[in-house]
């Protein structure tokens, strides 16, 4: 049985304080962190069936989108080999992984050429965070740098990313195609049957 209170309790509190902060970005970045920080160092809660590779592709499953659309937390999951394309966001993200290794490429668009320019990589390990959005750097690619088993991470976005209009991007041109992600799943994880952990007040 999983502890789905955990992650009940992780989308109370993040809705209280994106209540509280709303879209100013630096205080979702600075004091936002936390709450993914304590939900991907418990890897108890998140039900199996969200966390399964596709060998076909990777998946991006929808785990909780606020009433108002103003955010939305997904499971990324990476088998061994997939990555995603190179890709923008459009709004604030935080990225935080719960199992194994990813590897993030970073890119950003020559203002004269319009060509795509790599920038830094790095290995984002169990517990880190990476943050993106259209003012701190919004471009990248991310694959499971693992050979031999799949990497999970939690992202929370500042919108309901899955219905968001954004962009593919082609090697070096630049190219850019509009593409809205959707979500692999068609069910979403039940958060609210309380039957099993403490009776609420
Ligand atoms: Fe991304």
């Amino acid at each position: 049985m999983k502890n789905t209170g955990r992650f009940r309790d992780f989308v109370q509190s993040f809705t209280q304080f994106i209540a509280d902060v709303g879209h100013e970005e630096e205080r979702v970045f600075t004091d936002g962190k936390a709450f993914l920080s304590e939900l991907i160092t418990h890897d108890d809660w998140l039900p199996e069936q969200f966390a399964n590779p596709n060998l076909e592709r990777y998946q991006q499953y929808l785990l909780h989108c606020d009433p108002m659309e103003r955010f939305s937390v997904v499971s990324f999951v990476w088998a061994p080999g997939q990555k995603t394309p190179v890709h923008d966001h459009t709004v604030w993200g935080m990225v935080g992984v719960m199992r194994g290794v990813e590897f993030c490429e970073e890119f950003s668009l020559d203002p004269t050429t319009g060509r795509l320019n790599a920038g830094n990589t790095h290995e984002l390990t169990s517990g880190g965070i990476d943050f993106v959005s259209p003012r701190i750097g919004d471009i990248h690619r991310v694959s499971n740098a693992l050979g031999d088993r799949p990497s999970v991470s939690i992202h929370i976005y500042g919108a309901n990313i899955g219905a968001v209009k954004r962009h593919t991007y082609e090697q070096p041109e630049g190219h850019k195609k509009t593409f809205i992600s959707g979500y692999s799943n068609e069910v979403i994880p039940n958060i609210w049957d309380r039957s099993a952990g403490p009776v609420a007040n």
